[in-house]
């Protein structure tokens, strides 16, 4: 059993600070947001994620979980102190270390001889170096302490399984003694361990995620490709998929990748290249192809309904936040396409199973309606923005029979367009090869 504290209390913390528990170590789970942490005291989420009530509940019952805003509380018995706090885009793309910095002073003040600092936060490479000197500098006595990154690779959705069942563990540090003892925190996960030098593991993060971001967009070229000559991008993207060289992941055409990370890492890495002078041209053109994604769903649905003006026309959204099983809402593509189709004089009503609340913040003028049907009600269009399964359940007779006019745009290609068409809606889905049929 280890002493761990883990600072920042969002969707990787939470996650990071509940499964150590649950594999046996005492956690002090640490935010500066007061709100937060009073919440999770009286057991109340702070986010949406399938198990986590149970995984926190189990272990807060066991003593080996809690919840504190005291760096003095949650640093005193540590060996390891996992930074997880937030690194939005910046000015120009570049990462805001200004929460990574802020936890370093804190660590600083209250550090412990032999401590272990671990960067658990997507950092640009040089970071880990960074913390060190800010905590040097901040308190001169300190000794014998070491800064290791090891990214976290955890989809939300899926965060708990994807902690426990990691694909590998990545521990980056100069410090052989530390990284080892890093990697045996995690030996019971049973995954490789990729040991490595620091900036090397911070890089490992970038480069994973602005590949994957670069496989979406590259299958969203493929779909714009198949629309022009009659292809159907789904089967293209099957067909591709067996090949071991390529795999099946991340070749879903649709409206894009959103999120808190792939848009942002993959800005904060061509940052990174422009910064020594490099034209990152493969990343400019992923961020693009995305981009683009938003506006041509707004540009298919005016098609669909036959008008550039939407003045007097209601549009439904299926789905709100960025993926499904989540209820994180920062840059999703919904917010884009719904602020759009407002300016051009649209009425939106729209439902999430789990997001409205946090979306309704985003985007105030989209009506929440509590139910799909209910939702449907008057529209003269749908538009599926979410692949969430229940929406591949739905009743579509009933939701052709409440709406104005049976018109579906489907931006995450959940319907099979000859069913729709037996249904009688008129429906487009991404790259699906209509000039073909
Ligand atoms: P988040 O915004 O959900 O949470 C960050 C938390 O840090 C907030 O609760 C905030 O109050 C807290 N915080 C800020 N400054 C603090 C300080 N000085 N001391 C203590 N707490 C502080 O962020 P997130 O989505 O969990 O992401 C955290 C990091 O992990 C980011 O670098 C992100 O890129 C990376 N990451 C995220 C995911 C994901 O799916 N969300 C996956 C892998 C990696």
């Amino acid at each position: 059993m280890k002493n761990i504290c883990v600072i920042g209390v969002g969707y990787v913390g939470i996650i990071t600070a509940a499964s150590f528990a649950d594999l046996g170590n005492r956690v002090v789970a640490l935010d500066i947001d007061q709100e937060k942490i009073a919440g999770l005291q009286k057991g109340k989420m702070p986010i949406y994620e399938p198990g986590l009530k149970e995984l926190i509940d189990r272990n807060v019952e066991a003593n080996r979980l809690r919840f504190t805003t005291s760096y003095e509380e949650g640093l005193k018995d540590a060996e390891f102190a996992f930074i997880a706090v937030g690194t939005p885009s910046g000015v120009d793309g570049e990462a805001d270390l200004q929460y990574v910095a802020s936890a370093a002073r804190s660590i600083a003040e209250y550090i412990n001889k032999g401590l272990i600092i671990i960067n658990k936060s997507t950092v640009p490479v040089g970071t880990g170096d960074w913390v060190a000197d800010i905590i040097r500098e901040q308190n001169p006595k300190v000794e014998n302490f070491a800064v290791v990154s090891c990214p976290e690779f955890l989809r939300e959705g899926s965060a708990i399984i994807d902690f426990m069942q990691p694909h590998r563990i990545v521990v980056g540090s100069l410090d052989a003694e530390a990284a080892e003892k890093v990697a045996q925190l995690h030996l019971s996960l049973r995954a490789p361990i990729v040991v490595t030098d620091l900036r090397t593991a911070e890089m490992i993060k970038y480069a994973s995620n602005a590949f994957l971001a670069t496989k979406i967009s590259f299958i969203n070229e493929i779909a714009n490709i198949c629309e022009d000559l009659g292809a159907d991008v789904m089967e293209v993207a099957k067909g591709m998929g067996f090949d071991s060289r390529i795999g099946p992941s991340f070749l879903n055409a649709g409206i894009g990748y959103g999120g808190s990370c792939f848009p942002k890492d993959v800005k904060a890495l061509a940052f990174m290249a422009e910064e020594k002078g490099r034209h990152p041209q493969l990343l400019h053109s992923v961020m693009e192809i995305n981009t683009d994604r938003r506006v041509m769903a707004v540009e298919q649905i005016k098609s669909l309904l036959g008008s550039e003006d939407l003045t007097g026309k209601t549009i439904g959204m299926l789905g709100l936040s960025f993926k499904p099983n989540t209820d994180d809402m920062r840059d999703a593509p919904s917010v884009t396409i719904a602020n759009l189709l407002i300016k051009d004089g649209a009425d939106i009503r729209a439902f999430d199973p789990i997001a409205m609340e946090e979306a309704a913040k985003l985007i105030p003028g989209v009506e929440m309606v509590d139910t799909p049907y209910k939702m449907a009600e008057g529209c003269d269009l749908l538009m599926v923005n979410t692949e969430w399964n229940e929406f591949r359940q739905l009743d579509l007779r009933r939701i052709k029979k409440a709406m104005n006019e049976a018109v579906l745009f489907d931006g995450r290609n959940i319907y099979d367009p000859e069913k729709m068409a037996e249904l009688g809606f008129r429906y487009r889905g991404v790259g699906r090869g209509y000039n073909g049929r």
